[in-house]
């Protein structure tokens, strides 16, 4: 083996390691705190909903464990066994090496290596949520949300690939940088286009009914001077119990989007406190920051690809010969998860300082915090999450702060704004 098969292996390996020892750490701090509500929610949270959180918590990270090991299993399988220099031979043989053709390829893995997560997903749904009252999606409903995605990549994601490999052959050495500007504007039109063509395929909107909490939730956004094309109600009851809050689309397009499982759950109040939360992303310009971050990272990427396809050593470490960018692309498309997985804790901790901000400008626009705090609380319960993880796992995966981080913050907001 190459040094660089070793460094990439290391890299599988360590993050596997990793995973397993943090989920350790957080059933056994789950555990500890298994027989006692939380001091500062005794009186909120009763016990038995308690000790169901703590199951459905332990049942998840088991199902998490599987799927670790498994991910990583078929991983080093497909990276080690020789199977990929193999399927490309096969494939150029075959179709050739045009772009249309080395796009297929690349296409045809990507599909290959999702297809072992589908029955993990299945488990996931009928199995672990349904054991816990969350799962409402039919079998149905399922395989076509699966026939949609895939129609939806065949229709999209193939030609973004080709006109990357096509890039490639026009303009040589500085193709990373030309496929970077289209990917970024091929990511900007579908934040644009997704509302309003793609979500529509999977769910249903139907704009919020006129009454009381449309009046509550439009004096909000004019309070907060927050310009909404409409408030739209989403059936997310058609696949899960969970519960959301989103805004949608930029400029006259933009739209809110509450679940209507959002809409059973909590009381008026609540519901305009959790859209002022959500106001308070947009406010706080959270997603344009984003956007830039997501931009500046693809492209870093982009241009480690270019370095790494220079290097004969990179394509043989794997068995593939020198020569095509496809191999580049796919090996980076495998062990970019195995590099980026150690920058997540300061990812989540960017996300979690946002979550802050948007939870002060809420309590700051509500002029209290109560409401909030209702919201949070009763999503907790509903949602059956953990109360307890152990702040290094918390630390490492969460991009939202527990509910306690969350109210310890806003009684401070809240004496600020004295109420
Ligand atoms: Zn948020």
């Amino acid at each position: 083996m190459s040094w660089i098969a070793l460094t990439a292996a290391f890299l599988i390996l360590a993050r596997l390691a990793t995973e397993l020892w943090l989920a350790r750490l957080n059933r056994r701090y789950v555990l500890a705190h298994a027989d006692t509500v939380p001091e500062a929610l005794k009186g909120v949270v009763d016990a038995a909903t308690h000790a169901r959180s703590v199951e459905y918590t332990l049942a998840r990270s088991r199902l998490r464990r599987f799927e670790d090991i498994y991910r990583t299993v078929i991983l080093l399988l497909v990276l080690f066994s020789g199977v990929l220099p193999w399927a490309l031979g096969s494939s150029v043989s075959w179709l050739g090496d045009s772009a249309w053709a080395m796009g297929a390829f690349l296409f045809a893995v990507g599909l290959a290596l999702a297809l072992p997560g589908l029955p993990v997903d299945w488990y996931e749904q009928y199995r672990l949520e349904e054991r816990f009252g969350f799962n409402t999606t039919t079998p149905g409903t399922w395989w076509i949300d699966r026939l949609k995605g895939l129609g939806l990549s065949l229709l999209l994601g193939y030609p973004l690939l080709v006109l990357v490999l096509k890039f490639v052959e026009w303009t040589g050495s500085w193709w990373w940088l030309w496929t970077w500007g289209a990917v970024l504007a091929f990511q900007l039109l579908m934040a644009v286009l997704a509302p309003v063509l793609i979500l529509p395929l999977f769910n249903r909107f139907t704009p919020l009914p006129e009454g009381s909490l449309r009046q509550r939730l439009l004096k909000l956004a004019e309070r907060t001077r927050f310009r909404a094309g409409s408030i739209q109600v989403m059936d997310g009851s058609k696949r899960s119990r969970h519960s959301n809050a989103f805004f949608t689309g930029f400029g006259g397009f933009r739209k809110i989007v509450l679940f209507d499982t959002l809409i059973q759950q909590l009381t008026e109040p609540e519901l305009e406190a959790v859209l002022a939360h959500e106001i308070g992303h947009f406010k706080r310009k959270h997603i344009p920051k984003l956007l830039a971050f997501s931009a500046i990272s693809s492209l870093a990427g982009f241009y480690l690809i270019a370095l790494l396809a220079d290097q004969d050593g990179f394509y043989r470490a794997f068995g593939f010969e020198p020569g095509s960018i496809a191999p580049a692309l796919l090996l980076f498309g495998l062990l970019s998860g195995a590099v980026t997985f150690w920058l997540s804790p300061l990812t989540h901790w960017w996300s979690r300082r946002y979550e802050y901000q948007a939870d002060a400008f809420a309590a700051g626009v509500m002029n209290e915090a109560h409401s909030l705090i209702g919201a949070l609380r009763k999503l907790n319960e509903k949602n059956l999450s953990n109360l307890t993880p152990h702040p290094l796992y918390s630390g490492f995966y969460y991009s939202h702060p527990t509910m306690l981080e969350r109210e310890r913050a806003l009684a401070g907001t809240a004496a600020s704004v004295g109420s």
